[in-house]
């Protein structure tokens, strides 16, 4: 339905989209999760064809949004993350206006709108103007605007942002409702709201994709593994040696401490095991000593975090060009 293929934004040397490809199927609620600044609304305006990517293509349903931008965009309803709202117009005004921009034919016109009001519950309000409507409101309105026209797919910037959990439940209600007709992409930067609504989560940090998964299967990775923070003191690349022969761990990062000869190390673990002994007579046969010990479970909450942590993109980098560092005896 919609392909994305290695799409980059820069703003003078910012790059807020970092070469994103992903592929999105009909018929289903897509997430993008990411948090403030993770270029989640950069990618929804160059998909909508609000602005121009610097490198990459965008197609939709065949049709490259910038080869075929009419036809591209009239897949499409947008919720742009400021609803595009005319404040001096009542709300069937605004549904007119609306309808004629999306070019709906006249004789289908107030018919579909009356049937978008009544979707979105916002038929008792038709004749307010939309400056008096609260919040909750004046998001429905621009929800019934997205909606409008029965476009394929709907893509919705933070629908739920700034209202009230009542509010919040209403909405999410409404987008769970247009998946039986419509592909849904909304954003957010919260983990419940993505995990609660979509049938599949892609997680955006620092405009790279970090992870792409049902929640069932993130939660799954969460539920799957344990972490074991270690304080050891003895040679870093040693210790990293003798905890890689444990069985059952899964991953190991070692980072200073602070303290000379000290390293903080962070184990994964597969699920069910506990290699808390093997670790201590590991430890103690070597003569490394342990100064502290934590085992914990990982929620998908941290996982989020942690993929979405600052410069956990580039972290991998980091530690590689910090390997080089050590190899040439260099400081920084
Ligand atoms: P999100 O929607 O995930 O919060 P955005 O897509 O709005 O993130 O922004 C991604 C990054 O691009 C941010 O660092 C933001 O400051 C930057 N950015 C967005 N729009 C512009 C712009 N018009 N000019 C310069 N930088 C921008
Ligand atoms: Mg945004």
């Amino acid at each position: 339905m919609i392909e994305v293929n290695n799409l980059v934004k820069r703003y003078g040397d910012h790059t807020a989209v970092d070469h994103l490809s992903f592929k999105i199927e009909k018929g289903k609620i897509y997430g993008f999760l990411g948090p403030n600044g993770a270029g989640k609304s950069t990618t929804m305006n160059i998909i909508t064809g609000y602005i121009a990517s610097t490198e990459g293509t965008v197609s939709i349903d065949g049709h490259d949004i910038l080869e075929e931008p009419e036809k591209a965009r009239k897949c499409i309803g947008y919720l742009p993350e400021q609803p595009p709202l005319y404040f001096d117009m009542t709300v069937l005004e605004y549904m007119r206006f609306a309808a004629d921009l999306k070019k709906i034919p006249k004789n289908k016109k107030n018919e579909m709108i009356e049937e978008v009001m009544d979707r979105v519950k916002i038929t008792d309000m038709k004749n307010r103007l939309i400056k008096n409507l609260s919040k909750g409101y004046r998001q429905r309105v621009g929800l019934a605007q997205a909606i409008l026209g029965y476009p394929d797919v709907i893509i919705l910037d933070e629908p739920t942002v700034g209202l009230d959990p009542k509010q919040i439940i209403e909405i999410r209600d409404l987008i769970k409702d247009l998946r039986q007709k419509h592909t849904v992409i909304l954003s957010s930067h919260i983990l419940s709201e993505v995990s609660a609504v979509c049938d599949y989560v892609l997680i955006i940090s620092h405009g790279k994709l970090v992870a792409s998964d049902t929640p069932e299967n993130l939660s799954k990775l969460a539920a799957g593994s344990n972490n074991l923070s270690l304080v050891v003191k003895g040679d870093k690349e040693k210790i990293r040696i003798l905890l890689g022969e444990i069985s059952g761990v899964r991953d190991i990062s070692i980072e200073s401490s602070g303290e000379e000869g000290e390293w903080n190390v962070k184990l994964t673990t597969e699920e069910h095991t506990d290699i808390r002994e093997d670790v201590f007579f590991k430890m103690a046969e070597n003569r490394y000593p342990i100064l502290e010990m934590q085992s914990k479970k990982v929620s998908l909450e941290e996982i989020f975090l942690e993929l979405t942590e600052d410069g956990a993109g580039q972290k991998k980098e980091k530690d590689a060009e910090q390997e080089n560092d050590d190899k040439e005896g260099g400081e920084s």
